[in-house]
């Protein structure tokens, strides 16, 4: 699912140009596959020999890659561009809410082009156009994994595009086109890139990673002078290899998601499952057209734990979907109660312009959203909090994301960044970003732990 980051991301980059070279200015809203082309764009931008202004003042022309998932990351998008209009007055806009050029004309005319998601060379045309590059690239100035928006030490490794299932809530598909998978050689690649460029984790990401490869047939390909096919369970292996963190974001729970139980169990990559199940109750499911929705996911959970014992669950579910009952809700908070996942993320529904759902029967009020989220979290924080203080007396490996006078903030092998907890630790010497460290646990409220070091 996706998560909004109304961060204006490329502000953090350091102006490195000097004053001559045009310099282009880059806002970047919506998930972390967004967050993905951004950096795609930021690196073509770079190599073509351009500056990346961290203000819009500084800027001769400003990029804006949106997000049109829900209408209200819609109208964020459609203030990103308002704002970069008026601060600056020369913007391309990109991402999902280009594949809708007519809303953006509508209130924007001035524009200078509009681009749809994942159109790389478009963009680079606008850019061209509008902005003629200096000279010729000079690819060599570019650090070895490209332009990354995410700290150093971790970067989004995305493994396809688009998606083939037409769940009811959500206009990706249609945005985004059918699954577009990429070769597990040319991921394979870039992972390695990453790697040596310093990268310690990689998240990997997709609409339906769980779907990879299965529009290509999951072809094959040699790395490392081995076979491997476009498959997650293959591609999960080959990124074991690599020697650091792997974490899988959205993995639906499809029956061959048991194979990476092992790979798990055996340390290649990280015991962490991120899989957004969306609801409990199996009419609301059926309303939703979910993929893989099938009743017996407790009892799959409860085998995936019996093959690997430390592996994290983490999950996202909306509630207040047309047509949810009480039942349907009480339904959800009993099997929230039964499977006790780890993480849990939260959204009250909302209709999204041009999606299924916006027509169904049985709309939800306002209020009854209100309370059903309440609810919700209310039951999920106690589960939560619970499981944290098992933790307490354990050590915990963890990877160092901030070092300030206040100390350490570090996330364990259970949190992915940016949207799991975190761990909290005393600031010691010789500890650096992107470190891996071993902490104590000490204590824990419903979300972090806190440690010291072992
Ligand atoms: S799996 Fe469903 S929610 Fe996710 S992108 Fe595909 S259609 Fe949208």
């Amino acid at each position: 699912m996706l998560k909004p980051r109304p961060m204006k991301a490329a502000k953090k980059l350091k102006e490195t140009s000097a004053p001559a070279i045009p310099q282009v200015g880059f806002v970047s809203l919506g998930c972390a596959k967004a967050l993905v082309d951004s950096e795609r764009i930021l690196t073509k931008l770079r190599a073509e020999g351009y500056g990346i202004a961290p203000q819009y003042q500084g800027a001769d022309l400003v990029i804006v890659n949106t997000c049109g998932f829900l209408d209200s990351a819609r109208e964020e998008s459609l203030g990103a561009i308002g704002e970069a209009l008026a601060e600056n007055g020369k913007v391309v806009v990109t991402g999902c809410l280009g594949a809708e050029p007519e809303v953006i004309r509508e209130r924007y005319p001035n524009v200078l082009a509009i681009t749809g998601p994942q159109h790389y060379e478009a963009v680079m045309d606008a850019v061209h156009q509008a902005l003629p590059p200096l000279h010729d690239p000079y690819v060599d100035l570019l650090p070895p994994g490209g332009i990354k928006l995410t700290p150093r030490h971790y970067a989004y490794l995305k493994i396809s595009e688009g998606c083939n299932n037409r769940c009811s809530f959500c206009i990706i598909p249609s945005m985004r086109g059918d699954l577009v998978s990429r070769n597990v050689v040319d991921v394979m690649e870039e992972a390695e890139k990453l790697a040596s460029a310093g990268v310690k984790e990689l998240l990997v990401v997709s609409q339906d990673t769980s779907a990879y490869g299965v529009d290509v047939k999951y072809a094959g390909g040699s790395w490392r002078g081995e076979q491997y096919r476009t498959h997650v369970t293959d591609l999960a292996r080959a990124l074991g290899k690599l020697g650091i963190w792997v974490r899988l974001h959205y993995v639906y729970p499809y029956p061959h998601v048991r194979d990476l139980m092992p790979l798990m169990a055996e340390g290649s990559i990280l015991p962490y499952l991120d899989i957004p199940f969306q609801h409990a109750s199996p009419t609301v499911l059926k309303s939703m057209r979910r993929p893989a929705n099938q009743e017996k996911t407790a009892a799959q959970i409860a085998s995936w734990r019996a093959a690997c014992r430390d592996i994290t669950l983490r999950s996202t579910f909306i509630v207040g979907f047309p047509g949810e009952t009480d039942a349907d809700f009480e339904f959800l908070l009993d099997w929230l109660e039964e499977v006790q996942l780890d993480r849990v993320g939260c959204f009250k529904y909302e209709d999204v312009t041009g999606a299924a759902a916006n027509a169904l029967e049985g709309h939800v009020p306002q209020a009854v959203k209100e309370e059903r989220y309440a609810r919700f979290m209310q039951a999920q924080q106690k589960i939560s909090a619970a499981k944290l203080q098992k933790k307490i007396g354990t050590l915990q490996q963890a990877m160092v994301d901030e070092v300030s006078a206040d100390g350490i903030v570090a996330r364990t092998k259970a949190d992915a960044p940016e949207i799991d907890g975190i761990i909290a630790a005393p600031r010691k010497k010789g500890v650096r970003v992107g470190d891996i460290i071993t902490l104590e646990v000490t204590d824990a409220d419903a979300y972090d732990l806190y440690g010291v070091h072992a």
